[in-house]
């Protein structure tokens, strides 16, 4: 016989992990389940400077595994195991994992959502060499050099803007010959001296041994494809919430993430979804952190009124 948890967690990065201190810390028996590597996206930054109360900066990988063992100080299990399939309706919740059945009166989905990739040949072995998917986290490596940035929605504008601070130069790639960016971007971008922008174009190879070199750029217009040099290739052509277990039994927005409002309650009672995951307006590990804890305290509130 399984036993039952009061809550399983599923996803190891800052709102998962918050998630399990606060429902621990409230006496819920308490597992999270990660799949492959402690802190979720955030591990992957190795400089975190917009972390209150660190202003010398933090490690991500450090900050994730501090977060786990806080969680687990706090009574936490921590599995590593992979999660196939769940029945949320089921009471009670029923999580399949490559390492067996667990039970749990709620769910707390903190699965995250990753960056899309170009899809290029060589694109993963040289991303952290020339190829990252965060202006934000990594611009300050390329100061005074020419990089390159594809997409042309908010994101990659505000990117390709802040980088321009920062770089050289800068060299906007985009598929169409319109930004899908807000109105309030064109005239920014525009004004800015050291942007270029390639409209039609799409990036076709990567080059360069131990890190990025240059990209083959094609114009889609002329069929055309040239050599351009840069040191850093910026990727921000959305991100893909990471939903797939759960698409046909909560409600998603048209982007693929759940919907959920401040309270992080879904359309299932006794099911909640924190950070990046769930709809929201700003994608931090700040706001992250917030749901987690605001996830632990409806499942507390839930199993409260007796369910
Ligand atoms: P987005 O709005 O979905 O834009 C993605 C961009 O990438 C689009 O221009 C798209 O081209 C392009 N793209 C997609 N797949 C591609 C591929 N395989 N190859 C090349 N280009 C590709 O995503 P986002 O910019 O990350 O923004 C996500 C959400 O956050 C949006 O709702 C956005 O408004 C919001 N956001 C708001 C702000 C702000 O208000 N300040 C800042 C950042 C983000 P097409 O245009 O041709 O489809």
């Amino acid at each position: 016989m399984n036993s039952i948890f009061d809550t399983i967690i599923i996803g190891g990065g800052p709102a998962g992990f918050t998630a399990a201190l606060y429902a621990a810390r409230a006496g819920l028996n308490t597992v999270v389940l990660e799949k492959l590597s402690i802190g979720g996206q955030m591990a992957l930054t190795s400089q975190i400077d917009n972390y209150p109360g660190f202003p010398n900066g933090v490690d991500g990988f450090q900050l994730g595994m501090d977060m786990r063992d806080g969680a687990e100080k706090a009574g936490a299990e921590i599995r590593f195991s992979e999660v196939l399939s769940l029945d949320l309706t089921a009471e009670p919740k029923k999580v399949e994992t490559d390492s067996g059945t667990l039970l749990g009166k709620t769910v707390i989905l903190a699965t995250g959502a990753s960056p899309r990739l170009l899809g290029l040949p060589r694109e993963q072995e040289l991303t952290g060499r020339g190829i990252s998917y965060c202006a934000h986290c990594d611009g300050m490596f390329y100061r005074g050099k020419t990089v390159a940035i594809v997409g042309g929605g908010n994101s990659a504008v505000a990117e390709a803007l802040h980088l321009s601070r920062i770089c050289e130069k800068v060299i906007l790639i985009h598929r169409r010959d319109t930004l899908r960016a807000t109105k309030t971007y064109h005239e920014a971008i525009a004004n800015a001296e050291n942007i270029e922008i390639l409209w039609n174009s799409r990036v076709t190879a990567l080059h360069g041994t131990e890190k990025l070199t240059a990209i083959s750029v094609e114009d889609l217009v002329s069929g055309k494809t040239r050599d351009i040099d840069a040191a850093g290739l910026f990727v921000s052509i959305g991100r893909q919430p990471a939903t797939e277990l759960v698409k046909n039994q909560l409600e998603l927005d048209a982007a693929g993430y759940i919907l959920a409002g401040e309270s992080t309650q879904t359309n299932i009672p006794g099911v909640f979804a924190a950070g990046d995951v769930r709809t929201k307006q700003l994608r931090q590990i700040v706001t992250a952190v917030a749901d987690g804890a605001q996830a632990a305290a409806g499942a507390e509130a839930y199993l409260r009124n007796g369910r």
